[in-house]
């Protein structure tokens, strides 16, 4: 986080509000980022020619200030927060109001919600004809959003990004809240804030888009940025304009580092190159330390974290739960939230139909929970950062297991874990029925390994069909200990015949690890 050093209540000054704005696919993101960005009066007389830099500044007619994070998205808006980095202030949560609320808009209003951070509905595409607001403040309110129309202190603004309608109401809404939340910082300090995106430009060489968030940053300083430092040569804005110097709230795009930081990371200006280097060197090392704990990824968070509920250090398990059908999904939700007991809550951060993806595991990365997969399964990537990050995906196909597991974990009693680890993925190429034996599947071993007895996932267009063990696996009729990726075997499963050309079956192993 952002060094020591207090501020005096005469030091601190009013910044701008950074604002993320979130909602479901073609709901209008992209269109209302664009327009609002038209909207800048100060972007006016200068001209210039709009570059994308990842965040923007607009100035407003009577003068204030508001800054954009223009990542739509909120994987990007929850990565950084799970590197432990707080950029935004408030989310504006875009609903078309045509589409109502859709998986995604309950995504974000959970990510906002973790994150702790208020929330504007921006209802848009208004111009559309026939649009029913009362239908989308209804679908709001079932998921504990209730706006003003309907007494809560959640603010509506309708909109229509593409007919620039309300978007003066709209920055109204967004400084009113900023009032609200009293956003202050010390411009008169050497600069800090967050890396919001990067690159290596062919002609520029590492470019960093950073998020000054307190004092001002100036040409010519010398800044850690991640674990990467240099002097700032140039300072540029999202119009491509040379800049002396950024205060608090002000993204700008910098010049001059020695390599390209990730996104969310933090920087800080410095006094000099031996203090520069002394602090990018701790970064490297925190990094590295990250990295082995990571590669010996035998305690997973699970285990830190029950042995924090079991010394009495965590009062809340956070859980996300993904499941194949809206009923378990809820039925979990319901079952999950009658184990809150007075000493440790449990909290359902995020629950919904689908896949476990990269988003799901930035949330509970963020938030420090685990996720339940019922009856689906995590994408490739999802699994590779879960697997980076530490975080635990539990597998399950019986609701009362997912029950029982999540109690013991609340009574810090779950020991020893049992932990997932991915071993491969196979096709069924073709399906032989074998007399006595049941069907056996000629099958392609397409990524990684499959061993003898382990476990295994069915899946059918994607859908999790079943799950249980292998019974058999073998070569040219010999009985073999494991097939690695490319090659060709014969597998039956245990107690499962129900097998078809295409099906694509997940093989993993579970692993003990002992919990405190
Ligand atoms: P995103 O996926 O949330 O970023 O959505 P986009 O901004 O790409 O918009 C998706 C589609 O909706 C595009 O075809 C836009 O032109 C359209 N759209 C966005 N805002 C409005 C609006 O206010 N009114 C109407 N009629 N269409 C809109």
């Amino acid at each position: 986080g952002l060094e020591g050093v207090v501020d005096t209540d005469e030091e601190l000054l009013p910044r701008p509000p950074v604002v993320t704005i979130m909602g479901h696919v073609d709901h209008g993101k992209t269109s209302l980022l664009d327009a609002l960005r038209k909207t800048d009066v100060a972007g006016r007389e200068a001209g210039g020619i709009t570059q994308h830099i990842g965040a923007y500044q607009v100035t407003v007619e009577g003068g204030q200030k508001v800054t954009f994070i223009d990542t739509p998205g909120h994987a990007a808006f929850t990565a950084m927060r799970a590197r432990g980095a707080s950029v935004t202030d408030m989310v504006v949560l875009v609903v078309a109001a045509d589409d109502g609320v859709m998986p995604q808009t309950i995504e974000a209003i959970h990510h906002a919600k973790a994150a702790n951070v208020p929330l504007i509905v921006a209802v848009n595409k208004i111009d559309k004809e026939g649009v029913n607001l009362d239908r989308v403040r209804n679908e709001l309110l079932q998921h504990e959003i209730v706006v003003e129309s309907l007494g809560g202190d959640t603010m509506e603004i309708p909109v229509s990004a593409t007919k620039a309608m309300n978007l003066d109401k709209l920055l109204e809404g967004i400084l009113l809240q900023a009032e609200v939340l009293d956003l202050k910082a010390n411009p008169m300090r050497a600069a800090e804030g967050t890396v919001i995106e990067s690159k290596l430009d062919k002609g520029r060489g590492p470019v960093a888009t950073v998020l000054v968030q307190r004092g001002t940053l100036r040409q010519g300083d010398l800044v850690v940025a991640g674990a990467e430092w240099g002097r700032v040569r140039a300072m540029l804005d999202d119009k491509g304009r040379q800049l002396k110097e950024a205060d608090p709230s002000l993204p700008v795009e910098i010049l001059g580092l020695s390599g390209v930081p990730s996104a969310g990371e933090t920087f800080v200006a410095v006094e000099n190159e031996s203090r520069a280097r002394e602090i990018s060197e701790f970064r490297q090392r925190k990094l590295r330390d990250k990295q082995a704990a990571a590669a010996g990824a035998a305690r997973g968070t699970l285990a830190d974290m029950m042995a924090r509920v079991a010394a009495g250090e965590q009062k809340e398990v956070a859980v996300v739960v993904k499941a194949d059908v809206q009923g378990s999904a809820e039925a979990l939700g319901v079952t999950l939230n009658k184990l809150s007991r007075d000493e440790v809550k449990v909290r359902v951060l995020h629950s919904a139909v689908g896949q476990i993806t990269e988003s799901d595991i930035q949330l509970a990365k963020a938030s420090n929970a685990i996720v339940v997969a019922f009856n689906v399964r995590a994408t490739a990537q999802a699994r590779e950062l879960a697997q980076r990050e530490g975080v635990d995906i539990r597998y399950y196909s019986i609701i009362y297991e997912v029950a029982d597991d999540v109690e013991k974990l609340v009574r810090g009693k779950l020991a020893p874990v049992q932990r997932e680890k991915f071993l491969g993925y196979a096709q069924i190429l073709e399906v032989f029925e074998v007399k006595r034996l049941g069907n056996i599947a000629g099958c392609r071993v397409t990524e990684g390994v499959v061993k003898r007895g382990c476990g295994v996932r069915l899946l059918r267009d994607g859908i999790v069909i079943h799950q249980g063990e292998l019974a058999t696996l073998r070569r040219f009729k010999d009985d073999v200990r494991e097939v690695t990726n490319g090659y060709e075997c014969g597998m039956s499963f245990a107690h499962y015949d129900d097998i078809k050309i295409g099906d694509q079956i997940e093989c993993y192993e579970t692993e003990t690890v002992a919990a405190v």
